[in-house]
């Protein structure tokens, strides 16, 4: 018997305890010029999904994924595991651009998406740890509750429902979890808890297995028409897929399309019964509060909390660094931030810290698209909502490159393209001012009880 090493251990909590049939990464890089229908770059959940649905649409295809390090290294086998309906552009600036028929159905397409994974997940036997537990966001003050009111009776604007969007009063929220000073909340029921690392493990080898070839240790440094030159080898494709998110600046040309920002996890301990009877989730719901500075939590399959945060600054120059995944400030202040929230995981021993980058348009939207004269596809700019969207992505990319009409290549992100980022020093300076004014923003409102100010200036640079 061999004994498999797992050299990404260090990556995320995920993939250090992936089981061992999961972590083989065996690929061989490109050592020299081949000829394909397509050619990915990047074996992430993005990536994988335009594959996947490629080979459904046509079984015929040859396709190349060309990836840097190996499949899953990026932001796929490192996130929260929340795969949500969270789209990162407002449905009020959808409706404002594309009218309010083409908001609602984004809106709709994002709902229809966390089916979609459900149902592949079942239908493909995928073991990620896959439980449809919705997501509770707790109201922990006074202007918390209220927050939580406006965002329920929004969607409701929208014709949405309690099915979807529901709010709850204290009662209804300890239902689902106790989380301190909480005074009510808001649950939807569109969101599912995974084991993200499993998924896109999984989805790599099924992909393999109908034909695609991955070369792994293969970095793309340059995309022209048709060819993708790589250090082994040149690829010429009649359709080009970039799928590199937070990565993309690092590709030549491309330094100002996506700006990479960090988000930071901790992983406990398993936490016992008795503890867990004390916090709830037992459904494994997701969990955030009504704060302005992101935070996010599951309980995963093994009992602990996941749970991260944004925070960490932006990196000058669009920088991607190992170093980064780990930051003192924001790793020691995650445990007391649970912690508050569910006073009765105080104490737990922390097991992992780790992060990762991932991509933020300048205008905060998401797009999925294919230049047909150059067959250049993109997708990405998914902001911390990717886990679900990017199904969405390898749906819509199929179907754009086989020329497939459907509902899904006329909804509004479809070839949507961001103006650029700022040259540096402005980008560093306006990603970080961003970052810092919604710590601003929640340590004012925790003082004062009061809508901050600052974060309405932020929505104005995010441009809602
Ligand atoms: C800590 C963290 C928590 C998050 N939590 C959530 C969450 O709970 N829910 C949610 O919806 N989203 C979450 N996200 C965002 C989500 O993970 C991403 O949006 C999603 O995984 C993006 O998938 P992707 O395939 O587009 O990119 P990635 O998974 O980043 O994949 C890109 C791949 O491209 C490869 N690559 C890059 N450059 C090159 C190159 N030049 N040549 C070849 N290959 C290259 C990389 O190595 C990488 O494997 C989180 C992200 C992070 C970092």
């Amino acid at each position: 018997m061999t004994t498999q090493v797992n050299k990404y251990s260090d990556v995320s909590f995920w993939w250090n305890t992936l089981p061992a049939e999961l972590t083989t990464a065996n690929r061989p890089a490109l050592t020299q010029d081949i000829d394909v229908d397509v050619a990915i770059i990047g074996a992430g959940y993005t990536g994988l999904w335009t594959a996947y649905y490629l080979q459904k649409r046509n079984p015929q295809l040859s396709i190349a994924i060309l990836e840097a390090e190996v499949v899953g290294f990026g932001a796929s086998g490192r996130n929260g595991g929340w795969c949500s309906a969270y789209f990162p552009t407002s449905i009020d600036k959808l409706g404002r651009l594309h009218g309010a028929q083409q908001a609602r159905a984004m809106q709709d397409a994002m709902h229809a998406t966390v089916t979609e994974v459900e149902n592949v997940v079942a239908s493909e036997n995928i073991d990620c740890d896959w439980q449809r537990g919705g997501c509770i966001s707790f109201a922990r003050s006074e202007l918390q509750r209220e927050r939580a009111q406006d965002y329920v009776k929004h969607w409701h604007d929208w014709g949405y429902t309690d099915a979807d969007y529901a709010y709850l009063d204290q009662d209804a929220t300890n239902a689902h979890g106790y989380a301190s000073d909480s005074l009510g909340g808001s649950f939807t029921s569109h969101v599912a808890a995974i084991n993200p690392a499993k998924l896109v493990r999984q989805l790599g080898s099924i992909v393999e297995s109908r034909g695609a070839t991955i070369f792994e240790n293969t970095r793309v440094t340059q995309i022209d028409p048709h060819v993708v030159t790589t250090a082994g080898g040149r690829v010429s494709a009649k359709f080009i897929v970039r799928a590199t998110e937070g990565y993309t600046p690092q590709i030549k040309g491309m330094k100002r399309d996506i700006a990479p920002i960090y988000s930071l996890m901790i992983a406990t301990e398993p936490l016992s019964d008795e503890v867990w009877s004390q916090i709830g989730l037992a459904k494994r719901e997701t969990f955030t509060d009504f704060r302005n500075l992101i935070i996010y939590g599951q309980r995963t399959a093994d009992n602990r909390f996941a749970f991260g945060g944004r925070g960490a600054p932006y990196h000058f120059g669009s920088s991607i660094k190992t170093e980064y995944d780990r930051n003192n400030k924001v790793h020691n202040s995650l445990p007391g931030v649970l912690a508050e929230i569910f006073p009765a995981a105080s104490g737990a021993k922390i097991t992992h810290s780790w992060g990762g980058p991932l991509g933020i348009a300048r205008d905060w939207m998401a797009s999925a698209g294919l230049d047909s004269d150059t067959g250049f596809a993109w997708a990405g700019g998914y902001v911390g909502d990717g886990v679900g969207t990017t199904n969405l992505s390898g749906r819509t990319l199929a179907d754009l490159i086989t020329g497939t009409a459907s509902d899904l290549v006329t909804l509004p992100w479809v070839n949507h393209k961001s103006r650029k980022w700022e040259p540096e020093p402005f980008r560093w300076i306006g990603a970080n001012a961003g970052l810092q004014a919604m710590t601003l923003a929640d340590a004012s409102e925790n003082r004062t009880g009061k809508p901050s100010h600052i974060a309405d200036v932020v929505g104005r640079f995010v441009g809602e």
